[in-house]
């Protein structure tokens, strides 16, 4: 696959991660949370729940599959791209379009922005409660056919924190090779 140079896997903490834009997997409110939003949030600093509260006032929070953009506060990053993931209800409420949508909204962003670099958490896969390997499947199939439309983002990572989303990204992103 021709783009497949494109796509990084790196296991670890998103936080820590040095590419010009993080994704979040905010809920609908933008006001913080569990999970990698908390952890985005204790680490970037007052900033960026500034820059949500703002985004609050004049569009008053963000939907499921959409996306928004803030500055990345203390973070290496300069920017945060806020999504919202769908929460599994068995499979049949839209969840696979609306993840998908996740990752074309938050890439179609970062593009406008003139982002170059971007990193992706496995979004819904924690207490959203997506299946760890649909999920997988989805981001993996999504950013490959983005890649193929759009030279911005240049530059992908997915940024895995479990063993579990370690290898089934491992498998996914080899078949590409
Ligand atoms: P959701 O509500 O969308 O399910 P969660 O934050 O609960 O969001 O989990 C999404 C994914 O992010 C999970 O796979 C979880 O293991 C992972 N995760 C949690 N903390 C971090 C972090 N600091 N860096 C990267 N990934 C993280």
């Amino acid at each position: 696959m021709p783009n497949s140079h494109r796509i990084h896997l790196v296991q670890g903490d998103i936080t820590k991660v040095h590419t010009e834009a993080i994704v979040n997997a905010a809920n609908s409110s933008l006001l913080g949370g569990g999970g990698v939003d908390g952890a985005i949030h204790r680490a970037g600093g007052p900033a960026i729940l500034e820059a949500c509260r703002a985004i609050v006032a004049r569009q008053g929070g963000c939907n499921t599959g959409e996306a928004v953009i803030t500055t990345g506060g203390n973070l290496p990053a300069n920017y945060v791209i806020h999504t919202v993931g769908p929460v599994w209800q068995g499979g049949s409420k839209g969840e696979p379009e609306l993840l998908a949508n996740c990752y074309r909204n938050s890439l179609l962003l970062a593009a406008q922005n003139g982002v170059k670099s971007i990193a992706f958490p496995n979004i819904s896969t924690g207490v959203y409660g997506y299946p760890k390997d649909q999920a997988a499947k989805i981001a993996v199939e999504t950013v490959q056919a983005y890649l193929q439309q759009h030279a911005f983002p240049q530059e992908v990572s997915f940024v895995v924190f479990d063993a579990d989303n370690l290898a089934l990204y491992q498998k996914l992103l080899k078949k590409t090779d």
